[in-house]
């Protein structure tokens, strides 16, 4: 049986093209979803199609009871999960004083505690065997803080923490664990953003153009396939933070 990869948040931009890039270099894929059931029903039968094993779940990734139920069946499906991919994310944009304490809570259940939730469920295993990655999601926006995304920003500063965190205490298990911070990418996240931010955005960064969901997943496939990194964030945001 192929390696297998579970990739959570894989309805959304670029959880699908994480999904793409692993099926088309033969692994096994689960594919996580939340609320875009139909897209992630949708990309299984197109990859399917291609050859790939490919299976789909729902879950919401900041409940316990659910990720545990989506290890168990995805286990059993496509055997041991060599490779988590931490990459179901929430944003919420505003000022902080007119976030309220529940919206704060809500970024964080899915953003931080889901990641924690989903490295819990996966790390046993991967220990038992001695080998697995986990790749976790961030942006760079938790490397230097977005005005108006404060929560955001600290939660995806909190996992490059996790990531450097589980390195030091896998590593000796043989695990690693990375991070990607994407910057400014062509998905429905970005939907919210007016053109007018959208091309302050692009004019301050270097390359001068927004980056594909094929960009972040082929990062993500380097940092699986090289077997001597680990605790690192990998940056693809076309240069807007050197
Ligand atoms: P997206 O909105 O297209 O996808 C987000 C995914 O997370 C969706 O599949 C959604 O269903 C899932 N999700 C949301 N709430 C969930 C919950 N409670 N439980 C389980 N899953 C849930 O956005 P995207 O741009 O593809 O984002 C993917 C990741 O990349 C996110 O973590 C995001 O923060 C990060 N990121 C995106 C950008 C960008 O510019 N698009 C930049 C930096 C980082």
């Amino acid at each position: 049986m192929s390696a297998s990869v579970l990739i959570t948040g894989a309805s959304g931009g670029i959880g699908q093209a994480l999904a793409r890039a692993f099926a088309q270099k033969g692994w096994g894929v689960g594919i996580h979803c939340h609320r875009g059931e139909e897209a992630a029903r949708a990309l299984t039968e197109e990859l399917r199609r291609q050859g790939a094993r490919a299976f789909c779940y729902q879950a919401d990734v900041s409940r316990e009871d659910q990720v545990g139920a989506m290890f168990a069946q995805a286990r059993e499906d496509l055997g041991f999960l060599e490779v988590l991919v931490n990459n179901a994310g929430i944003s919420w944009r505003g000022l902080l004083t007119d976030m309220t304490l529940s919206q704060w809570e809500r970024v964080f259940a899915v953003n931080v505690t889901g990641a924690f939730l989903c490295c819990r469920e996966a790390l046993p295993e991967m220990i038992r065997q001695k080998r697995g990655c986990i790749v976790n999601i961030s942006s760079m926006w938790g490397q230097q803080g977005a005005s108006c995304e404060a929560a955001y920003s600290a939660s995806k500063a909190a996992l490059i923490g996790l990531t450097q965190a589980l390195a030091r205490e896998e590593g000796p298990s043989g695990i690693r664990v990375n991070c990607v911070a994407p910057g400014v990418i062509d998905t429905p996240m970005n939907g919210a953003l007016s053109q007018e931010d959208l091309d302050a955005l692009r004019e301050e960064t270097p390359l001068e153009r927004v980056g594909s969901p094929e960009e972040v997943a082929q990062a993500v496939l380097s940092l699986v396939e090289n077997p001597f990194i680990t605790g690192q964030t990998l940056g693809v945001n076309g240069g807007f933070v050197i």
